[in-house]
């Protein structure tokens, strides 16, 4: 026994040198080991409730009943929107009759149209001149609504919700309330966390009202962002409180005529530095909510110099943009 933990010891020791001399190499074959283990975990997919699934964890819901599936977004994955619709072929034997869109931004609805030959595909109404005129590769929506739209499915009742501009001014949720189920798009992260990376297509006070009410929203267990691990109601409080802080220490910093270079250095929002994606998104949720804040205040008079304003445009914004 103590030779064998001797030359266990032995290998370990050369298998560390060997490893830190071979760090180049073998680091990246970490990093992707560990990148193919998240690629897998896209396309997974888990069932949440009695009737409701969730394709990855970059995605939406589907809802699987005895007379269709209604897939919401839940198509830009690595194994794509065709393997997709085998596999609930395959799982299911029922054919997709609804697919919903979250709203227009193709990153969330892309290839959406391999399900054309049995779906209608929903969306909210001001989704469908964004689809048009950008040419999103997504299918484009024959049922369209304003306020709000119930779809019954072999007897699963999924409401949808438009709770007015906020991230685009098509964003919709998809509530499935008799299993306690919602989807917030692109509006929440899991736990404490900052929801978006940047504020570009987005209502900020919209943003901050459609949080209030998908806190206030009853019957949800649970809640699925269209991005990372699935969470609860709290979240959204946290992300609220955070952009109504981000929001007004940036508005005091205008009317104190701070420039940005100024803001980025003194709204440092360190009392939320225990945020998700805090690092990583921090520079970005300032820029582009200066630039929010820029748009929709007047500054005092200053005759002197109104000629020599600086308009933002084509200021970097950092950070990873995708949303
Ligand atoms: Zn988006």
């Amino acid at each position: 026994m103590k030779t064998i933990l001797t030359i266990s010891a032995l290998t370990l020791l050369l298998s560390l040198g060997f490893f830190s001399l071979m760090n180049t190499a073998s680091a990246q074959e970490a990093r992707s080991a560990e990148d193919m283990d998240a690629i897998v975990k896209l396309d997974e997919i888990v069932q949440l409730s009695e009737h409701v699934y969730r394709h990855g964890q970059e995605s939406n819901v589907f809802i699987v009943t005895s007379e269709g599936i209604i897939v919401v977004d839940g198509t830009c994955t690595p194994k794509g929107a065709q393997w997709f619709k085998e596999e609930l072929d395959r799982r299911f034997g029922v054919p997709v009759k609804y697919v919903i869109l979250s709203h227009d931004h193709e990153s969330h609805i892309c290839d959406t149209q391999v399900f054309s030959d049995t779906a209608m595909t929903v969306a909210h109404e001001k989704a469908l001149p964004h689809i048009v005129r950008e040419g999103r590769n997504s299918a484009v929506p024959q049922l369209l609504f304003d306020e709000t739209m119930e779809i019954r499915l072999g007897g699963v009742r999924v409401v949808l919700y438009y709770f007015g501009s906020s991230h685009s001014d098509n964003l919709i949720q998809v509530h499935i309330p008799d299993e306690g189920v919602l989807t917030a798009t692109d509006v929440v992260r899991a736990g404490k966390g900052i929801g978006l990376p940047d504020y570009r297509d987005s209502n900020v006070d919209g943003l901050i009202d459609v949080l209030t009410s998908l806190s206030q929203l009853e019957n949800v267990d649970i809640v699925v962002p269209g991005h990372g691990p699935i969470t609860d109601q709290s979240s959204f409080g946290y992300y609220r409180t955070y952009m109504i802080a981000l929001r007004d220490r940036i508005l005091d910093a205008l009317a104190k005529d701070m420039t940005i270079e100024e803001i980025l250095e003194t709204v440092t929002m360190d009392d939320f530095s225990d945020y998700g994606n805090y690092d990583q998104w921090l520079r970005s949720n300032i820029i582009s909510m200066w630039d929010n804040m820029y748009r929709v205040r007047e500054p005092n008079a200053d005759t002197k110099n109104m000629y020599d304003a600086q308009y933002p445009i084509g200021f970097p914004l950092g950070g990873d943009g995708q949303h």
